[in-house]
């Protein structure tokens, strides 16, 4: 925490500048510290550090300066603008993990024990739903799932279930982009006394900063906005209790080995410095794209939350500076119209994932999901004529002209 506190007034400069430290040998940006290990002076110096007498780094599954940068860079985003209850600027630590998955793991183990619950929504990131079906009742962890856009239903799950210890949210949710509130949400949660967890992947720290609203952990997969450019999963978890971050949470993170690696550090931490720019030009182009699409004739509906015609169009207004760039579009002419589609794309790319400079598109019924019986399928939403799509930042009219060459005759 040496690094001056300069009082930055816009998000990009922060962006660029914040958790860049000097480094020794003068480099401009932070180098890629390639070492396992880190030495000592003297037996004493090591002593020191052990310790804890020493700030100092030891071995890179505990930390590493590469890791730093990226840490505070996040944190420094997250709390910008953002007051504790006394007024005084929010700070907050932040862990960066292997992938988005690695930091909920550390979440998850390093807040709860057998007999404890979580409560959360049935939208979730299909990983973080399977960690509670598959892994975390071994543990003797229950999930109660309730729809938690429906305040009435949360608040009787909290008052019926002592043994809930974590409310779990993840808004907009992937990858259907449900949200949820997070403030009502977060003031429920207090009133019971539990703790509040946040996946804001989707909209990142430009969009969203749940910490104004309370809660108490942040959790991103840094894979998809926050590197944007898609060159490394990682993840981060983030928590505004520095002494449980710096003792229960690093003593889990370092044991559990969740850590990241000094080159994924080092690309997130260019990536994060245009986050501004890129999330206004994905926003504004999904947008766009939302308007052409809701009444193209082979479109059936676009699933968007700029859209009035979005269930949680004024809730996305209220907690969110704009919708995101994420949206799914039904097609009229079913699975043919969706593999006809996929395959006549000639700027955008068939892949999943989300979040890079390029627009992405997937087909669930062709792709990920093929396989999966119809009726099960539709169960999640996931019609034959279903497109999702994460817009990129090319100029807006090459992926209008894409789409609508690609949607011709459907
Ligand atoms: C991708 C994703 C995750 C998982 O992150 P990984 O980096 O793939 O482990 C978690 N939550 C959300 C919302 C995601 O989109």
């Amino acid at each position: 925490m040496a690094n001056k506190e300069f009082p930055y007034t816009g998000f990009t400069s922060l962006a660029v500048h914040a958790g860049h430290e000097q480094d020794p040998n003068y480099a401009h940006l932070t180098p890629i510290y390639a070492s396992s290990t880190f030495v000592y002076d003297s037996a004493e110096q090591g002593m020191r550090r052990f310790s804890k007498q020493e700030e100092g780094y030891i071995y890179s599954r505990w930390g590493n300066p590469t890791f730093t940068e990226a840490e505070k860079k996040i944190a420094a985003m997250e709390c910008f603008g953002v007051a504790t209850t006394n007024g005084d600027p929010l700070q907050v630590k932040a862990l960066l993990h292997a992938s988005g998955m690695a930091a909920i793991t550390t979440l998850f183990i390093s807040n709860l024990k057998a007999g404890d619950k979580i409560l959360s929504h049935f939208s979730l990131y299909g990983g973080s739903q399977e960690m509670m079906d598959k892994i975390l009742p071994g543990l003797g962890i229950e999930a109660v799932i309730v729809d938690l856009r429906d305040l009435n239903k949360a608040e009787e799950a909290l008052k019926a279930d002592p043994k809930i210890r974590m409310v779990y949210l993840e808004t907009p949710a992937n990858p259907t982009v449900q949200c949820v509130d997070i403030a009502e949400l977060t003031q429920l949660a207090k009133k019971y006394n539990k703790l509040v967890a946040c996946d804001n992947t989707f909209a990142t720290p430009y969009l969203q900063q749940p910490f104004r609203y309370g809660v108490d952990f942040i959790i991103h997969s840094t894979t998809k906005f926050l590197n944007g450019h898609g060159t490394a999963v990682g993840g981060v978890l983030l928590g505004r209790d520095i002494e449980f971050m710096n003792n229960r949470a690093a003593k889990t993170y370092q044991l559990l080995g969740g850590n990241s690696n000094p080159f994924d550090a080092f690309l997130l931490i260019n990536g994060m410095r245009t986050l501004e720019i890129r999330m206004e030009r994905h926003c504004h182009n999904a947008t766009e794209i939302a308007n052409y699409l809701e009444v193209h004739k082979a479109v059936a509906k676009v699933n968007y939350t700029g859209l009035s015609s979005h269930p949680d169009h004024y809730l996305a207004h209220k907690q969110m500076r704009h919708p995101g760039a994420i949206m799914s579009i039904e097609l009229k002419g079913g699975l043919q119209a969706g593999i006809q589609m996929m395959d006549r794309l000639q700027l955008c790319t068939r892949t999943v994932s989300l979040g890079t400079c390029d627009t992405l598109l997937c087909h669930p019924a062709s792709m990920t999901h093929y396989g999966v019986p119809k009726a099960q399928r539709e169960q999640y939403g996931i019609t034959d004529g279903l497109i999702r799509m994460s817009i990129g930042i090319e100029n807006v009219q090459d992926i209008l002209m894409d789409l609508e060459q690609s949607l011709k005759g459907l």
